[in-house]
């Protein structure tokens, strides 16, 4: 194994600075901009896997988007987008945000493999930690252990691959042994940024009692090269099940054609498209977001074209921790007293009647039924 394939090797040499990244691209003059402009107010980072998926000489390049700062980064700067998602008013400790009531986001640490211009934790990510100090560590277990409400854990950060298989061992074995957890998703772009990540050694690490999902986030056919499938062959042929979460990013992605696409050759590998987010509006991304409206002509043109299985579902985050709210293209085209009238993607309208209400049954519902849903 040559040095470069060790997942260390690619983080300890990512490029960070301005003269990184010009050994590899000629920058334009926004690019430089955005270096010099930028490089304290946000983290710059790419591996040099992740780097060599890009066109250096195409300033269009879909990857270069998506890590190189721009100017237009340092200009819109509201206060209010510090938090686009009002996540610190769901933060009972730290390292929690429980906003739903049986899914918790642990953040096991701050730093990631490359860090995205469009991230949504802007304002923390590669600021803090690598690993949680001991006494939020704690905390953010007891806070699992005492609300028996909780019946998944999602880990999120920061990129919790970017942790040693020692300390992620630790974290996955503690919320093991919590009775009331039926399952772990791991939410990681590391997968895109660096596949040598995926390793025997780790996989063993995944393999516990409960079930593991792995959360990724790949917003590109071109972020997928021939590593990304042995390390995604390697985590279904394990028992994995893995679903893709992804943004709709301006000048990125902002196509049907695209999106098909990267569904289809990630459905190629067993991974299966989940979520289509709208891009949260965090501090200076204004360049790099789509309109709502964009976004729903997108996913109604997939709706027509596209087998179900490879439709990821467009969602945004409301803001100010309103949660997630799905964009639906609308086909209800008529509503009265006896139901509803459609016309479908290619413009077949119909009548769909409900029974009558004096039909309508209550179900039976057990003890255990009655239990959960108080
Ligand atoms: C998105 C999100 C989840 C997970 O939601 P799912 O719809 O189950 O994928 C959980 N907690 C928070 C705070 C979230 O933003």
């Amino acid at each position: 194994m040559s040095i470069s394939s060790s997942w260390q090797w690619q983080i300890k040499n990512a490029l960070k600075t301005e003269k990184d990244f010009k050994k590899i691209f000629s920058l334009s003059r926004e690019e430089e901009n955005g270096f010099r402009l930028g490089k304290d107010i946000f983290n710059i980072q790419a591996t040099p896997y992740y780097v060599s998926l890009a066109d250096p000489h195409n300033v269009n390049d879909p990857i270069r988007r998506m890590i190189m700062p721009l100017e237009a980064e340092t200009k819109d700067l509201l206060e209010t987008q510090e938090d686009p998602l009002g996540e610190n008013k769901n933060r009972p400790v730290k390292r929690i945000i429980h906003r739903y009531k049986d899914r918790v986001l642990f953040l096991a640490t701050d730093f990631c493999g490359i860090y995205c211009r469009y991230c949504t934790r802007k304002h923390f990510t590669g600021g803090g930690e690598v690993f949680p100090k001991k006494s939020e560590y704690q905390e953010a277990i007891d806070y699992i252990k005492e609300h028996k409400e909780i019946k998944e854990v999602i880990l999120s950060g920061g990129d919790p691959l970017t942790l040693s298989d020692l300390k992620l061992d630790k974290i996955l074995s503690d919320l093991d042994e919590i009775k009331h957890i039926d399952l772990i998703r791991i939410g990681s772009r590391l997968l895109a940024a660096c596949p040598m990540r995926i390793t025997k050694d780790l996989i063993k690490v995944l393999k516990r009692s409960k079930p593991v999902v792995m959360m990724v986030h790949f917003n590109h056919p071109n972020e997928i090269s021939d590593l990304t499938r042995e390390a995604f062959s390697l985590l279904v042929d394990s028992g994995f099940q893995v679903l893709n979460q992804m943004v709709l990013l301006n000048g990125v992605n902002n196509h049907p054609a695209i999106i098909y696409r990267l569904s289809r050759e990630l459905l190629k590998s067993r991974v299966f498209p989940y979520y289509m987010f709208q891009c949260d509006p965090s501090p200076g991304t204004s360049h790099l977001r789509t309109s709502i409206e964009e976004s729903l002509k997108i996913q109604e043109e997939l709706w027509g074209r596209s087998s179900g299985l490879a439709l990821p579902t467009l969602s945004v985050d409301i803001p100010s921790g309103g949660g997630k709210s799905y964009l639906s293209p609308n086909h209800i085209v008529l509503k009265n007293d006896k139901g509803y009238g459609f016309k479908g993607f290619d413009g077949v309208s119909a009548f769909y009647e409900n029974p009558p209400k004096s039909m309508r049954l209550e179900p039976f519902l057990s003890g255990e039924d009655i239990k959960i849903w108080e």
